[in-house]
């Protein structure tokens, strides 16, 4: 079966972080409701232009904060979903939660529509930081609800933050450990990022934020190794687990096709890559004029498609798997990509199981060669 994924996009938080520049937004109940009833406008522009909502094979809804949605609001989105989806094939329905939204009430309305998979921001556990980073949440509130949920739903990940300015390394090392305690299936532990047009930013221009400098961020990743390569193996560049890889992200490295419904919202159909406008009146107004919300669309040749397939694919630890480039192209990759037989010769990239891959101890060089393959 080929897959396919929905990816559905709530742009709405309760607070905004610190570092934050995703379309997101503090609104009223007004205006969420407003986006949900554009959300299945958008859905229905789709099934008019016979887009065929039954073959999807995974489901994920991200934002902004989808808890940000009241109960009522998110009954109605997932009730929709599962009018419009052949759930037989869904392999993975996630949802992003933020820990502070968690109850007994919203687990239990996730069970109820198939949500098998729980992403949970977490972040950080100190206290200093989580203030810093503008967030909050009552740890022993969300370990309640935590322990419920992993009695009704197992497959749960947490989002953890490195190199957040002011933390060190034992800030980092505690949160991880405790995590761990914890038993999710699953990390995603990113950088913290200085990005323009945000809290952070601001500060930092005016010189009032210091910066995790280069050689604590270095010790922050060999930290990050030492404690989750046991139990959750690193299988891309952010995401760690053993026996939990996200089926619904593995279709972007392995430049599968899904479609994104919402402000923002990417999509990669048709050998075509668009995005929806990130601009919350712009989605309105295109949806009320019968157009689809979409600011911007790239055609790709085949040659893009491929140079996609080598971007994506090499952020597998596992890497790109021989026989389906071929079996996807009719060509091989060495003859499409020479250099990489030269990586090989230089000890760079090896091939296990018919998978080509970066050697792990040049995995942080990754952008140097990709760069070199383009
Ligand atoms: S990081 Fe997430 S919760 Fe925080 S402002 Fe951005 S989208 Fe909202």
């Amino acid at each position: 079966m080929n897959k396919l994924g929905l990816y559905i996009h709530i742009p709405f938080c309760n607070k905004i972080c610190a570092y934050c520049d995703f379309p997101k937004r503090v609104s009223k109940n007004t205006i969420k409701e407003k986006y949900l009833k554009y959300l299945k406008k958008e859905i229905n522009l789709y099934k008019d232009k016979s887009f065929d909502f039954r073959k999807i094979t995974s489901i994920y809804i991200g934002g902004g904060t989808p808890t940000a949605f009241e109960i009522k609001l998110l009954d109605e989105l997932f009730y929709e979903l599962h009018q419009m989806v052949d759930f037989s094939k869904i392999e993975e329905f996630t949802i992003e939660v933020n820990p502070e939204d968690l109850s007994k009430e919203l687990i239990d309305l996730f069970v109820s529509y198939n949500i098998n998979r729980i992403s949970i921001g977490i972040q950080t556990l100190d206290k200093k930081l989580l203030n810093k980073i503008n967030r909050s949440f009552d740890y022993d509130r969300f370990l309640e609800n935590y322990n419920y949920l992993k009695s009704r739903i197992s497959n749960i990940n947490f989002d953890v933050m490195y190199a957040i300015p002011g933390q060190t390394l034992e800030q980092l090392s505690d949160t991880l450990t405790s995590l761990i305690k914890l038993k999710p299936k699953h990390f995603s532990v990113y950088s913290l990022i200085l990005e323009e047009k945000t809290i952070f930013y601001n500060e930092f221009i005016k010189g009032k934020l210091e910066l995790v400098d280069e050689e604590l961020e270095l010790k922050m990743v060999e930290k990050i190794h030492e404690l989750l390569d046991v139990d959750y193996p690193q299988y891309e560049v952010s995401n760690y687990s053993k026996d939990a890889q996200s089926y619904h992200n593995l279709l972007y490295w392995s430049n599968e096709q899904y479609l994104g419904i919402g402000l923002s919202a990417a999509s990669y159909l048709d050998d075509k890559r668009y995005q929806n406008t990130k601009n919350l009146y712009n989605y309105f107004d295109d949806i009320d004029n019968g157009k689809f919300p979409i600011e911007y669309v790239e055609e790709l040749s085949l040659d893009d498609t491929k140079k996609h397939h080598i971007i994506q694919g090499f952020r597998k630890v596992s890497g790109i798997n021989l026989s389906v480039y071929f079996n996807r192209y009719q060509t091989n990759i060495f003859d499409d990509f020479p250099l990489l037989k030269e990586f090989i010769l230089k000890g760079y990239f090896e091939v296990v199981d018919d998978n080509i891959k970066i050697k792990k101890e040049y995995f942080y060089v990754m952008d140097h060669f990709i760069e070199k393959l383009m």
